[in-house]
């Protein structure tokens, strides 16, 4: 099978970041009912199982379920629900990876831990933020698992996770490569675990910074796995794959807009450099 070179559609990139969530917001992306996404497929081994503000990410090995994120609260349930209703059963998760010790991406794990026994994965860094106070909402803490640093790999099966350790949204942000398949025909995956940039100070302003440039220098990403939809598109290329016609690119294989939003993190974070030290003199 020849592939076409793919026209890439090009996106505007939202520009928002969010930096306070007001209390109403709040509680509409506490409300399942108002947070409730169908589960969909994206690629042979890869499925959106979260919610409309905060991803979940289900990815199907031939030795068991890898999940990416546990969203909290009761929004949990809609990533469960999802994958029994796409046909896999939560018993069949071996990991669940997470981006960062945020509540919207860890809340959950513990329970992925005591009812479906899977082993929970982060970085150090991150685990640690896990014995203090939690920030924004609090949680049920994990027990911790696996400690993942920059540079090791994780095989399950055939599949194969590559970690990166892209400190500055949190102290140890978790960042994923891995391949997806789109009628068997492979492309290269990268799940950038912490974009946000609400949080504060030069150095760590600094440290986001040196993040987005390793990214930068990835060479053949193609897909963006964004943990939050909003940084991808996601339910917007979505409404494009399901209209996909034979022949036809897929929307989610988009290596320009990867290049272009990378682009943008840089210059909104270099902003934020600026100012961070223009407050600190
Ligand atoms: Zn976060």
């Amino acid at each position: 099978m020849i592939h076409k070179l793919v026209k890439p559609v090009i996106f505007t990139v939202a520009l928002m970041m969010s930096t306070v969530i007001t209390a109403q917001e709040a509680s509409e992306n506490d409300n399942p009912e108002l947070q409730r996404v169908e589960p969909f497929q994206v690629f042979d081994n890869l499925y959106y199982v979260g919610a409309k503000w905060v991803s979940a990410w289900l990815l199907v090995s031939d030795q068991g379920l890898i999940l990416f994120d546990a969203l909290y609260g009761d929004l949990t349930d809609l990533a469960i629900d999802g994958i029994r209703e796409l046909g896999f059963d939560p018993d069949d998760i071996r990991y669940v990876v997470i981006s960062h010790a945020h509540y919207d991406h860890i809340g959950g794990a513990r329970r992925f831990q005591e009812e479906f026994g899977a082993v929970v994965m982060m970085t150090d860094t991150d685990w640690n933020m896990t014995d203090e106070p939690a920030i924004y909402q609090d949680y049920p803490k994990p027990i911790r698992h696996l400690s993942v640093s920059d540079g090791s790999t994780l095989n399950l099966g055939r599949t194969r996770l590559r970690f990166m350790e892209t400190p500055g949204h949190t102290p140890g942000v978790l960042s994923t490569r891995f391949t997806v398949y789109d009628n068997g025909f492979p492309h290269d995956a990268f799940l950038f675990g912490g974009v946000g940039l609400n949080f504060s100070g030069v150095e760590r302003t600094e440290t986001y910074i040196n993040s987005v440039q390793r990214l930068m220098q990835l060479e053949n990403i193609e897909v963006n796995i964004p943990n939050h939809p909003e940084s991808g598109e996601i339910f917007e290329r979505y409404e494009i794959l399901q209209d996909r016609q034979d022949g036809d690119p897929h929307p989610f294989v988009d290596p320009e807009s990867w290049d272009a939003w990378l682009e943008i993190l840089m210059r909104n974070a270099q902003g934020k450099l600026e100012r961070e030290r223009a407050a600190a003199n």
